[in-house]
């Protein structure tokens, strides 16, 4: 169901859902409020189209709330009114099993996603340590390197360093 809710919220704008059922929009947003004795509009369509809010009433939500709430219906009967007077065709058993494959079609890619990631955190630490041992090798080895070699040494290491602090940001 939360796959209708969303799926219905994010295709149908307040004003459709208004403009559908009956109410007039003044040019702000403002209808006049089904909910109250409302005489001058006092419900707001939100900007974005995507919620209301009646400033007398002091209630608000998504498009399926106002359903439910004009109609009074629950939210799922609001969502199956709003899916028929839409003809979305979001909501019948097909659709239903269709959109469970769906989601698990999204679990999969998302675990996948989240190996991949794994696996590159993992490459990442390994090429930490391999960095880490060069530097250890080297500063190791350092003293007893002849004094021609001792800059080339160091010019190494500021290199490691730097690439060893980048890693870990
Ligand atoms: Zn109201």
């Amino acid at each position: 169901m939360i796959d209708l809710f969303n799926e219905i919220k994010r295709v149908l704008t307040m004003r459709e859902v208004a403009q559908k059922y009956g109410f007039e929009i003044d040019r702000k947003g403002w209808i006049v409020c089904p909910l109250h004795n409302d005489h001058k509009p006092s419900l707001k369509l939100y900007p974005n189209d995507r919620g209301w809010y009646c400033f007398a009433c002091g209630i608000g939500g998504s498009v399926i709330d106002f359903v439910s709430h004009v109609f009074k219906l629950s939210a799922i009967e609001a969502a199956k009114k709003l899916n028929d007077d839409f003809s979305l065709g979001l909501y019948n058993e097909h659709s239903t099993s269709l959109q469970r494959q769906w989601s698990g079609h999204e679990r999969l890619m998302q675990q996948r996603n989240l190996e991949k990631q794994e696996q590159k955190r993992f490459e990442a630490e390994m090429r930490l340590f391999a960095l880490i041992d060069e530097e250890n090798y080297l500063k190791e080895i350092y003293s007893s390197l002849p004094e021609h070699e001792k800059g080339y040494a160091l010019g190494w290491l500021e290199d490691l360093n730097y690439q060893i602090l980048s890693m870990e940001v």
